[in-house]
């Protein structure tokens, strides 16, 4: 660590102090000055090519490379199961905000913002949207937890570091990092507690929305390379936030009552539909929410008015969970198979083990996100075993395996397999 105790930033390379040099940069716990940044580009010589900002050029022919929203939703499918109306809301809001990057000097009509909110409960794939979106745009991704937040003044995480996330995703590439997707989860849970702000002031729930609206609407934000709070006398990067893709996620525990007494009071009169609580859909009064349920839910009407677009996710059902397990291209079945696949050892899953792992996941009531746990625990002993068994041919995890009554079915060869990395030398 390059902190002395006399708490100056200095070079780890040649220990020159800040004062001493024109620019010093920092990374994980270390940093290194302009000086030693040009003394590293002359020792590598010829085959050190500094980072190209992208020129104008570059930009529209990003523009012409940027999927259409149809494509978007096409290569979303590869990845996310189900959740059809947010990937069509998605891929438009998504298409249209690089759009606006890229065009946005060249029409007259100035293209507002259009930050994102998933709505839905836990394990839905809210957070794997945002990231197969940032993966697919080729930009910077980070993630940021609402509820680690803090207005400025308070102990906690400043709101300014969720940049400094997106600029270390970015490898401190400024012009990078202002065209990426940060990922703000659990947004709901810094809802103030009551509609009604005029008797009581929730600091850490109202604080940290003003603090998250000034870099939401688009700032110029002095992040602190090296992360922590800010303190004076420090260098800050400067990191204009007005083209950062912000999507905001959340449960919102609640809110279908909310939506539900909203909607009930226009609908209530004689012959109204009673539903029983058993037979209530959360998932399609979910997506009647409107932002005035927001509001009542405890987020701030400045807030709601940055983000404009509201993206509700159905609750995962056992059939989607079956296919998360085996559709997608990085399915976790998928996964197994192919690390067994080094050993040569082939792995199946019966179709009602699969029901059988679904099952378990909905017990765990945290939508997929469940299923690697469930997973890790029943291929322990086959991923202990199966390496030094060189007889062992195929796995097959059936319902019981799953269940937990038996062991995993498992199908030896007569003769042991040669080893391919051990050569025969005779
Ligand atoms: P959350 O909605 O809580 O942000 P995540 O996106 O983190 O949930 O989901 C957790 C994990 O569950 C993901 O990494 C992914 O493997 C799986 N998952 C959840 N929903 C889906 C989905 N709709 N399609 C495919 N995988 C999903």
């Amino acid at each position: 660590m390059a902190k002395t105790d006399d708490k100056q930033v200095r070079c780890s390379f040649c220990g020159k102090t800040q004062g001493q040099v024109d620019r010093m940069i920092a990374g994980r716990g270390a940093y290194i000055c302009n000086e030693c940044v040009n003394l590293c580009g002359e020792i590598l010589g010829e085959s050190f090519v500094p980072v190209q900002k992208q020129s104008r050029d570059e930009y529209v022919e990003t523009l012409q490379t940027l999927p259409k929203p149809m494509d978007i939703h096409k290569i979303l499918d590869d990845y996310v199961v189900g959740q059809e109306q947010a990937k069509v809301a998605l891929s438009v809001a998504v298409y249209n905000h690089y759009k606006r990057i890229y065009y946005g000097g060249e029409v007259d009509t100035e293209l507002q913002k259009s930050n994102i909110l998933l709505l839905g409960p836990t394990g839905c794939g809210k957070t794997l949207f945002a990231q197969t979106l940032a993966k697919m745009l080729n930009v910077p991704f980070a993630i940021a937890d609402a509820t680690t937040l803090t207005e400025a003044g308070y102990v906690g995480d400043d709101v300014e570091n969720i940049l400094l996330r997106l600029l270390q995703a970015a490898d401190f590439d400024v012009e990078r990092a202002q065209h990426g997707i940060i990922y703000i989860d659990e947004l709901d849970k810094i809802g103030r507690k009551s509609e009604n702000t005029s008797i009581t002031r929730d600091v850490s729930g109202e604080g940290v929305q003003q603090a998250l609206l000034k870099i939401l609407e688009g700032t110029v934000a002095n992040v602190p390379p090296q992360g922590g709070r800010k303190h004076p006398h420090q260098e800050f990067i400067q990191i204009d936030t007005t083209n950062i893709l912000f999507i905001c996620g959340g449960a919102f525990e609640g809110i279908d009552k909310i939506i539900e007494n909203r909607m009930d009071k226009k609908s209530m009169g004689f012959g109204a539909e009673i539903v029983s609580k058993k037979q209530r859909d959360v998932s399609k009064i979910l997506s009647e929410v409107q932002s005035h349920d927001l509001m009542k839910f405890g987020i701030i009407p400045e807030l709601i008015g940055r983000i404009p677009v509201i993206v509700p996710l159905q609750s995962l059902k056992r059939e989607d969970i079956i296919r998360i397990l085996t559709e997608p291209k990085n399915a976790i079945t998928k996964q197994y198979q192919a690390l067994l696949q080094y050993d040569g050892v082939t792995l199946e899953f019966e179709p009602d083990a699969l029901g059988a792992i679904a099952d378990k996941a909905i017990e765990l009531e945290i939508g997929a996100r469940g299923l690697r746990s469930i997973m890790e625990k029943l291929m322990m002993n086959v991923m202990y075993e199966v390496p030094s068994d060189k007889k062992i041919e195929k796995v097959v995890i059936t319902k019981g395996a799953v269940l937990g009554e038996c062991e995993p079915t498992i199908v030896r060869r007569k003769k042991a397999k040669i080893d391919p990395d051990v050569v025969d030398a005779s």
